[in-house]
């Protein structure tokens, strides 16, 4: 029997069933159905008796039958209840859905004996079940039901009847070899059954459906085999076996991800050239040794090395380069560029937001001025011929050498007369498409370097961006004092107001930000203006700056260019200046609505602080009353200012898939099974497993391994598409 069989060939499963199943859950065949792991189960492997039951209790179940029903209550507290007894005792089944009241009635008639499973609830004084599982007394086979599976649906599906239980059926169907009597769900009508069926006892001892991982592995890794993985995930006999199920499975996940990601690397790697830059030349040197206003930190110096490296290797450099706020990495990014422009060739610097982009410009500018490089700005604000004829035909000639921008260098019309290097900056922002589009742009690739301030904990970054080489700055030029974090009630404006003061008084600068949602802008442009004014009559003596994102871009420029010379002693603003301002006199930072900023976020704002020597402080405000996840985000934050141990507590509180950009990341990145931020040791291993098998099939055509390679290509669909990028 073949697992792509359609779902349809199910008993149970009609058409209409098949297209919802299809449409919420994307599931079409055999196969599909047996990879929907339930999300729970649940020990059926005892009875109680009614008086044992207490409100505490999780699921029960409890044998017994229906005296008799009752409905009671109006309107939307209308309910169906049944009086259900075990012949000691008595306790109420409720149901909630009028709907559904007259099918409940039909299908579960008074006198018949059932097993009723749910939780125990009180209401009123009494003890009762709403909406309960009813299955046949004659069904139950303690012990050898054993765990329940629990799977999510949706509530589409649970309108059409097809709830946990419904899927349930469905699984047993599929995996026992004599399905129970079909229950003529869906109308009665019921598909014809499909030749064979998967054969527990064969799923049970693992020979089928035939494993394509090498046995090799298997063994080594004392893996259970898939077919027994497959059914315990469902119906395991024991929580070990269902631990040493999940296991496998999640082993298996992450092994193809990494194998796919490796093997695309190692292939690009043999295929695409990079340029050689061995030259160290007068631009660099002139700068290192006659314009670096400080020395490098040796994570800084170490950083270089090891991209200068990248670039004389004959292969072209892929490297993320992680660091936190304030770790300097601007500076790293710059030097790069020099040994790019010591090679006769042009970089490329593209920031996310025209803010970042006009202040890196600043930043060159400054740091390079007279050294003998030309760089030029180019975001959609650089507008009107006469200013960006010369930008772009300097690109063209050769003449520009380092062009930095926005979204902007990416049009059609900005060609490069020979593009060496590509730094992408707060990569998180672009996606894999528009930085596809700079590879472009010339014959031979050039070489990659992304930024990030957002630190990525390894295991996440081995499977987002597992193609890129990775460097890490972990260290903060010296003289920095650890920024000190509070937090403070919206009641507690007085203690606020005059720390800020005090601040003022030795001839810092603050910050007071305000969250931004795009949903509700202009609510939460009232909150920013309302505060503005509130800031303004309690210090009516001092320069305040506003600025947020509905102003224009001179009028932007105007506020903040007022506070970076410190003619203006408060900046309110929104998250606008969330990435890469730069004012080191500034030490405090003020996060009004703390509450509603994710870690990451609250860990980028801070970083605006805590640049110069001073003793600087970051005030999270908030309400009072807080949820308890947003409590523990707050508590991080006053706890550590280690941008690695934020990264790693986010991953935890909010699960990898809502770390922001990892979903525009375009890496491959559907996991059902596997948890980036708990399975940390098996993404090692899954990796290093990986290495090691193409380190010994780097053609991809051992015999052992041919099953293995089979099912990667099946899974294809979900591999990155190189042939966009190189
Ligand atoms: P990042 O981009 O990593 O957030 P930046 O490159 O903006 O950090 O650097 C933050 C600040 O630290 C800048 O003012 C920069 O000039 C300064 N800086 C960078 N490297 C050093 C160093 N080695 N010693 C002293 N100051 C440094
Ligand atoms: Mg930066």
């Amino acid at each position: 029997m073949d697992l792509s069989t359609p779902i349809t060939y199910l008993p149970g499963v009609g058409p209409a069933r098949a297209k919802l199943l299809n449409d919420e859950l994307h599931i079409r065949t055999f196969d599909d159905l047996l990879h929907y792991f339930p999300y729970k189960h649940i020990d059926r492997s005892r009875l109680y008796y009614i008086h044992e039951l207490t409100a505490d209790m999780p699921f029960v179940q409890v044998r017994g039958e229906i005296l008799s029903y009752e409905e009671s209550g109006e309107g939307r507290k209308r309910r169906l209840i049944a009086h259900f007894t075990d012949g000691q005792s008595i306790i109420d089944l409720v149901w909630f859905h009028p709907a559904t009241f007259g099918w409940i009635r039909r299908s579960y008639p008074v006198g018949k004996l059932f097993i009723a499973f749910g939780r125990p609830n009180v209401f009123g004084h009494r003890l009762n079940i709403a909406h309960p599982d009813l299955d046949p007394a004659e069904m139950l086979q303690l012990g050898k039901m054993g765990l329940q599976p629990y799977y999510h649906t949706t509530d589409r599906m649970k309108r059409a009847g097809l709830n946990s239980r419904a899927i349930e059926r469905l699984t047993r169907t599929l995996l026992s070899p004599h399905p129970a009597s079909p229950k003529g769900e869906e109308n009665g009508q019921l598909t014809a059954r499909p030749e064979g069926t998967l054969s527990s006892e064969k799923m049970n001892n693992g020979q089928w459906p035939k494993d394509y991982l090498p046995q090799w592995l298997i063994e080594r890794l004392s893996l259970m085999p898939l077919g027994q993985s497959l059914r315990a995930l469902h119906y395991p006999e024991s929580a070990d076996e269902l631990r040493r199920a999940t296991y496998r499975q999640k082993f298996e996940e992450l092994l193809f991800i990494q194998l796919n990601i490796l093997r695309l690397t190692r292939t690009r790697q043999q295929v695409v050239h990079g340029r050689i830059f061995n030259r160290v030349g007068p631009v660099f040197n002139d700068f290192y040794h006659n314009h670096l206003p400080f020395m490098l930190t040796n994570a800084q110096k170490r950083v270089i090395r090891q991209m200068h490296a990248d670039m004389c290797s004959g292969h072209q450099m892929n490297r993320l380069l992680q660091g936190d706020v304030g770790s300097g990495k601007t500076l790293v990014a710059l030097m790069t560029m020099l040994i790019a422009v010591d090679n006769g060739c042009q970089a490329c610097l593209m920031a996310p937001t025209e803010i970042l982009a006009e202040q890196h410009y600043a930043t060159f500018r400054d740091m390079l001025s007279g050294v003998d490089v030309r760089v030029e700005l180019l975001t959609g604000a650089v507008k009107g011929k006469r200013r960006r004829t010369p930008i772009l035909e300097g690109t063209q000639s050769g003449q520009v050498n380092i062009l930095i921008g926005t979204h902007a260098v990416l049009e059609e019309n900005v060609a490069f007369a020979q593009l060496g290097l590509v730094v992408i900056d707060e990569q998180h922002r672009f996606g894999v498409a528009q930085r596809a589009r700079l590879w472009q742009k010339n014959d031979t690739p050039p070489h990659v370097l992304v930024m990030t301030a957002t630190p990525i904990p390894r295991t996440l970054a081995m499977t987002l961006y597992g193609d890129l080489d990775v460097s890490i700055i972990d260290e903060l030029p010296p003289g920095r004092k650890p920024i000190a974090t509070r937090h403070l009630w919206q009641e507690q404006k007085e203690t606020l107001y005059r720390g800020v003061a005090a601040e003022i008084a030795c001839g810092r600068q603050v910050y007071v930000v305000y969250p931004l949602i795009k949903e509700s802008e202009k609510i939460d442009l009232q909150d920013l203006e309302a505060g503005y004014e509130e800031w303004c009559n309690r210090f009516p003596e001092l320069r305040i700056a506003c600025v947020h994102g509905r102003m224009t871009s001179q009028e932007k420029e105007r506020q903040m260019s007022g506070f970076v010379s410190g003619e203006t002693q408060i900046l309110v603003a929104t998250t606008v200046i969330e990435v890469g301002v730069n004012v080191p006199n500034a030490s405090v930072m003020v996060i009004q609505n703390a509450e509603r900023f994710g870690l990451a976020q609250l860990h980028q704002l801070r970083g605006r602080v805590g640049r110069g020597a001073e003793q600087s402080y970051c005030i999270l405000v908030t309400k009072y009353e807080l949820a308890k996840e947003t409590r523990q985000r707050i508590d991080i934050m006053c706890q550590t200012n280690d941008g690695f141990e934020i990264a790693e507590a986010d991953l935890r509180l909010r699960g990898p898939g809502d770390i922001e950009g990892t979903q525009q990341s375009g890496t491959a990145f559907d996991l059902h099974i596997a948890n980036i931020a708990r399975d940390g040791q098996l993404v090692q291993l899954a990796r290093d497993t990986a290495n090691e098998i193409l380190d010994a099939d780097p053609n991809q055509n051992l015999p052992q391994n041919a099953m293995m390679w089979q099912h990667l290509a099946s899974l294809g669909k979900e591999a990155i598409d190189w042939s966009n990028i190189s």
